[in-house]
């Protein structure tokens, strides 16, 4: 298959490569359990990237001899081509002849740590679905931006300010390969600049049976400048951010033309790629149709995600930047300065400015947002723009959802493997009734691998630990494993309010040191480049870690998709209190409830759609506060006493056997509960259904 870049593979493992391409390997741990028998030293130091282990190991005559690692190698290849070329599918039953596959564009995509071209919640949603598309047999070819330094490393100086380490990137290091047209070329694509042309390099990364396109600036043709248009993910100023999203959006419908791929429907993930609804306008005006008639069509076959309601993401840009790029686009569009104007016209309080998230709204027919709190805060926010048309629902909800192989620890996959009557929760995670077997695990078994997934997380923790204190020469504190530990782990951006839980020190402290039922808080989380205030929300966490709650609270470097893994899977308590209703979902505590760590949560988000009274435990309530003082206080006030009167009884309340039984019956209730709904085998099949469907018509026939 892959012919990869490399020829010092054995004979014996020649197929080593076709594996290591595909990031299949990054929900299954069979294939990861290989990468690591070859050379696990080197496994831990290339943040588990099999492409540069194969490049840089030592070791593949050794295994290559070896026939307990060869016959390892057979069995996962077998598993492999299996998957690969898998029919009975989901898709292939339900709707066999939907027409081209779904493009999917997006601006980060959170797919494995090994490849960081993500910040945060809307780059594993992405990268999610696309592994659950290819789960399901959804055809699906995303589309985003190879970053040449990726996302910024996460260093906390020793006063605890966030320094951004930039590492380069090199490609061909990583599990992607170049792109290769239908005679088997390298991909190129071209756009016109301002006074200039722009040349974009096509890579690809295999996720299963689906494919990512994505488009990389930084490549001799260009110059300097336009080289580090690509290099960071929400890097640079507004021109910078306008160039990237013309690269997203007019270079990834040019690459998917380039590769052959005829989509039957678009789906913007966010606004930030709303500029392909222009470049299809343009092609269809092109080949003789009236702008109306392309822009009906275009919109016909677009689905647009909105999933924030804060500000900050939703770009917008000055009419003098806009027509500095968009100078010829009228034209070509077939209209005039007002009628693309329009597309993206809001009034600002500044001014008007064009508006990307207005853009996608013009140039979709299927909106959603990602929960039910989310449709209302959105409708509230955009329903001006609908009031015209009498549409009564013009945005829908598809609640957010995360992909359960890829953040369930393996140690709980053996358990229900066991424990369930064969492979139905596997088959179809969706189904509520294949998780019932879930209360009937022994308390003992659930809470001893629980245990066990906790002392890794601890060792993994203290490791991390060690290094950050050696290094900023402060003492050294560890983590207790039988601490009850609560995990605060995601973007630190402020509407999130990661230090909500400091409000009332004294009281944290005596919570927090009682010693026959001591508690333990772990934190972790990047703040924007720009955004000082949630820097100085990380320095007085750090500072506290350090001095009042040294022992009590932590916080880790660097967060990305390895660490939340550990800590979703070994915390015993989610905890996450954003201003209410700013959250537009949230799925970190989707992957904690999954591993039976429940969530205690602000009823914010998809929490209010997923909480039962017995599956987790709220802060707050629903009503509106008249201030934000108000608001913090009355949620710091819930937070405090629900720890105090219910959280920390119950789980240091244990049996003869040292079971907390009650605590284990919540375990249990938030598994069975939690995962079914919200795994992405059930959100992308909604996707499916109400979204995809109902517009996969192909272009031709919209004449
Ligand atoms: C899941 C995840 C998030 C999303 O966290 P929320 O709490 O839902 O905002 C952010 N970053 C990383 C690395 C994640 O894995």
């Amino acid at each position: 298959m892959n012919q990869g870049v490399l020829d010092n593979i054995p004979h014996r493992l020649r197929r080593l490569p076709d594996l290591a391409y595909n990031l299949l390997w990054s929900w299954q741990p069979e294939m990861q359990r290989l990468f690591e028998r070859l050379d696990p030293d080197l496994w831990e130091a290339t943040e588990h990237n099999p492409v540069r282990l194969l490049y840089e190991t030592a070791n593949l005559e050794a295994a290559s001899e070896d026939a307990g690692f060869v016959d390892a190698y057979h069995g996962v290849l077998r598993a492999f081509d299996e998957y690969i070329d898998r029919r009975g599918t989901w898709m292939g039953r339900v709707y066999p002849r939907m027409e081209g596959p779904i493009a999917y564009f997006s601006a980060e995509f959170g797919l494995h740590e090994s490849l960081p071209i993500y910040s945060g919640g809307l780059g594993i949603l992405a990268g999610d679905h696309v592994k659950s598309a290819s789960d399901l047999g959804v055809p699906l070819i995303g589309v985003g931006i190879l970053y040449a330094q990726g996302y910024f490393r996460q260093r906390l100086n020793p006063e605890g300010w966030q320094e951004e380490v930039y590492e380069p990137f090199v490609p061909e290091m990583r599990p992607i390969l170049p792109a290769r047209d239908l005679d088997g070329g390298e991909v190129m694509v071209t756009l016109e600049m301002p006074g200039r042309e722009l040349h974009l390099k096509v890579w690809k990364v295999e996720v299963g049976r689906a494919t990512i396109l994505l488009l990389d600036a930084d490549i001799p043709h260009n110059s300097e400048e336009d080289r580090a248009l690509t290099a960071r993910l929400y890097g640079g100023d507004q021109r910078t951010r306008i160039s990237q999203e013309i690269i997203l959006g007019i270079g990834g419908v040019r690459a998917l033309r380039a590769v052959g791929a005829r989509p039957s429907v678009f789906h913007m993930n966010e606004g930030h790629a709303a500029f392909l609804g222009l470049e299809r306008i343009r092609e269809i005006v092109s080949a003789g149709r009236s702008f109306e008639e392309a822009r009906d069509v275009v919109a016909g076959s677009t689905v647009f995600t909105t999933h924030t309601p804060v500000p900050a993401g939703h770009d917008a840009f000055s009419p003098e930047l806009f027509w500095e790029f968009a100078g010829n686009w009228p034209a070509q569009i077939g209209t005039d300065g007002d009628g693309l104007w329009f597309l993206g016209h809001k009034e600002e309080q500044w001014g008007a400015t064009f508006n990307m998230t207005v853009l996608a709204m013009h140039l979709s027919a299927g909106r959603n947002a990602v929960s039910r709190i989310h449709r209302d805060v959105s409708m509230g926010m955009w329903s001006y723009l609908f009031s015209k048309d009498g549409e009564l629902t013009p945005i829908t909800y598809v609640t957010n959802g995360v992909h359960t192989w890829s953040w369930l620890s393996p140690e709980m996959a053996e358990l229900f493997d066991e424990r369930s009557a064969g492979r139905a929760w596997r088959e179809a995670a969706q189904d509520a009734g294949t998780w019932s077997f879930v209360p009937e695990i022994p308390s003992k078994e659930l809470w001893e691998t629980h245990n066990s997934v906790k002392r890794r997380m601890v060792a993994f923790a203290n490791r991390r630990l060690g290094i950050q204190q050696e290094r900023n020469e402060s003492p050294r504190r560890e983590l207790d494993p039988d601490a009850l530990t609560i995990g605060f782990a995601r973007r630190f951006a402020t509407y999130k309010r990661a230090t909500l839980l400091l409000s009332d020190l004294q009281r944290l402290r005596r919570i927090a040191s009682d010693p026959d039922r001591p508690v333990q808080f772990v934190f972790a989380g990047k703040a924007h480049p720009a955004d000082n205030p949630a820097k100085s929300f990380i320095q007085e966490l750090y500072r506290l870690s350090e001095g009042e709650l040294a022992g009590r609270l932590f916080i880790l470097e660097d967060y990305d998709m390895n660490v939340t893994r550990h800590l979703v899977q070994g915390v015993d308590v989610w905890l996450n209190n954003p201003r209410r209703p700013l959250e537009a979902s949230g799925t970190s505590g989707q992957k904690a409830a999954l591993n039976g760590a429940p969530n205690f949560s602000v009823l914010d988000g998809w929490w209010p759609e997923a909480y039962n009274g017995h599956n987790g435990w709220t802060i707050g309530g629903e009503q509106e506060y008249s201030s934000t003082e108000e608001q913090d206080a009355a949620d710091a006030e819930s937070l405090y006493r629900t720890l105090e009167e219910s959280l920390i009884p119950l789980y240091y309340d244990r049996d003869a056997a040292e079971v907390p039984e009650e605590w284990v019956r919540v375990m249990k209730e938030s598994i069975s509960t939690i995962a079914p709904t919200f795994s992405t085998q059930r959100m992308v099949r909604d996707y499916v259904h109400r979204l995809y469907a109902p517009r996969a018509v192909h272009l031709e026939r919209r004449f």
